[in-house]
């Protein structure tokens, strides 16, 4: 953890590279508003934004225990992608054709309003559309990815995403081992830290109050405990996300689950070329079950990411964890086999955070029953862009508005819990172990399709 002179603890790389001010003052004394939010990262902040746009003479105070863009907002791998934590068979299931169509296609657009948003307010977050290319490493990944491409296709919701062969991918990317790739031209990046410290401003400059270093210890229906201050509240939103199993109530409710991240150097111009000269802003990953993800910064970095730290029982959540030597370590190695041409770039930071995840993977917008107290998020890995439609939701939801999308129909679910423990820690754990395993068998050709199977059974996932 850096800490500057300011003070300022900063978990990440993105957030080191700003000139932070000093931190917003803590909520004190007592005090009403019409709307409290406890968390000051995207989903918190977008709700604002929302509810503000839909009526601008609502208060609203945001409270945050660290600062705004503390939490996975801060940190993130700033895709802004229309993927979304659950497959579209998945939702399928659950909500039928036309709705999971729909909502797809929301999600497709939510890669641009995020750009268009972000335009309006002058929020300089380099949000640049450069596209993703998902790359196919070995055969399983292969029969994975034309499955899901001819899924995508016969709903309609491929997105102009298109099949690329080695050669092709090659000129997107250059990186070891390619049997093809696909590409979609429907995702975009920014820089996460400087997103949501613009839009902490822009909320702030529209009237909303946001309280720093304000630790929420209790939330009852109509009130905030800040230690021994006390904010009343018509309306209160919980955006705590990887956070949300501190607080007792919801302890079950979203499972944190680490992701960590490395930062290089600035690439030379023969490192750059090395690997095929790609556009600065791309995203990229391959069709593996352990998650990885990696964009080529404005400044020609590469930020890369990906799951494999531990779940740590409870569902604890601590600084310690933020980062992990083994997660470093398997992360740098991934790297150097993707792109064998950067054996010698320098890793300049590591960071991590926790996901928030829900039982079934599917993000939540739910409101207490008979209270008017909301809680939003359960994004998994992917609440860049998934958390302005929830706050959208949100908004019309809490002051009771029409709203017609269907992402207010695949939110608007009861919440599911996860196990108790020692069966969550197990569980979890287990299916990490499992995930590995299954990705070094598809490697070496061997993996059968029952141990896909029992792997979709115990994460929850297909
Ligand atoms: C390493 C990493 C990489 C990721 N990469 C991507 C990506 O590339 N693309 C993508 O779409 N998604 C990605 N994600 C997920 C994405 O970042 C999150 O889904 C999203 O930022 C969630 O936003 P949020 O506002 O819900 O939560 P957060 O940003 O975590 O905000 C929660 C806030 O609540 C505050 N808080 C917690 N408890 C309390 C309390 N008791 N009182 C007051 N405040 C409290 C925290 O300080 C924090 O600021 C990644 C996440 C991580 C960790």
């Amino acid at each position: 953890m850096n800490v500057s002179a300011g003070g300022w603890n900063l978990p990440s790389f993105w957030l080191s590279q700003l000139d932070l001010p000093l931190r917003r003052p803590p909520f004190e004394g007592s005090r009403s508003v019409d709307v409290a939010i406890v968390g000051a990262g995207f989903s918190g902040l977008w709700t604002a934004y929302f509810l503000q746009e839909l009526d601008p003479s609502l208060s609203i105070a945001v409270l945050d225990r660290e600062f705004a863009g503390f939490g996975a907002s801060g940190r993130n791998g700033g895709w802004v992608s229309p993927y979304f934590s659950a497959s579209w068979s998945q939702l399928q299931e659950v909500f039928g054709e036309q709705t999971t169509v729909r909502f797809a296609r929301e999600m497709l657009d939510v890669v641009d309003e995020v750009g268009t948003r972000v335009s309006e307010l002058g929020i300089s977050c380099h949000y640049t559309k450069a596209g993703s290319i998902s790359l196919m490493r070995n055969q399983s990944q292969v029969k994975r990815a034309m499955e899901e491409f001819s899924n995508l296709q016969r709903r309609g919701i491929g997105g102009g995403a298109r099949l690329l062969d080695a050669r092709d991918a090659d000129d997107v990317l250059k990186v070891s081992y390619v049997h093809g790739a696909s590409f979609t031209s429907q995702c975009a990046t920014v820089d996460p830290a400087r997103l949501v410290r613009g839009l902490a401003d822009a909320v702030e400059a529209r009237g909303a109050v946001i309280y720093e270093n304000s630790p929420v210890e209790e939330v009852g229906d109509g009130f905030l405990r800040v230690g021994a201050h006390r904010l009343s509240a018509s309306s209160i939103i919980v955006a705590t996300e990887g956070y949300t199993s501190e607080l007792k109530r919801w302890k079950r409710q979203l499972l944190p689950l680490y992701s960590m991240m490395i930062v290089t150097e600035p690439l030379s111009d023969r490192q750059y070329e090395a690997i095929g000269s790609p556009e600065l802003g791309l995203c990229f990953a391959d069709y593996r079950h352990l998650v990885i993800y990696g964009q080529i910064t404005h400044d020609r970095r590469i930020a890369f990411g990906g799951r494999g730290a531990p779940y740590h029982r409870g569902s604890s959540v601590h600084r310690n964890f933020d980062t992990h030597g083994p997660t470093r370590k398997a992360l740098h190695r991934e790297l150097i086999a993707l792109m064998p041409a950067l054996q010698d770039v320098r890793i300049v930071r590591h960071w991590g955070g926790p996901l928030g995840v829900a039982r079934d993977w599917q993000p939540r917008v739910v409101q207490e029953s008979g209270t008017s107290l909301w809680r939003i998020g359960g994004y998994g890995g992917d609440g860049v862009s998934t958390s302005l439609l929830a706050a959208k939701v949100t908004a019309h939801a809490v002051l009771g508005r029409s709203d017609a999308s269907a992402a207010a129909v695949v939110f608007r679910r009861s919440p599911r819990a996860w196990e108790p423990e020692p069966l969550r820690w197990l569980g979890v754990n287990a299916g990490l172990m499992l995930t590995r395993l299954l990705d070094t068998l598809e490697d070496r050709g061997v993996a059968p399709r029952s141990l896909e199977r029992v792997w979709e059974s115990l994460t929850g996932q297909s």
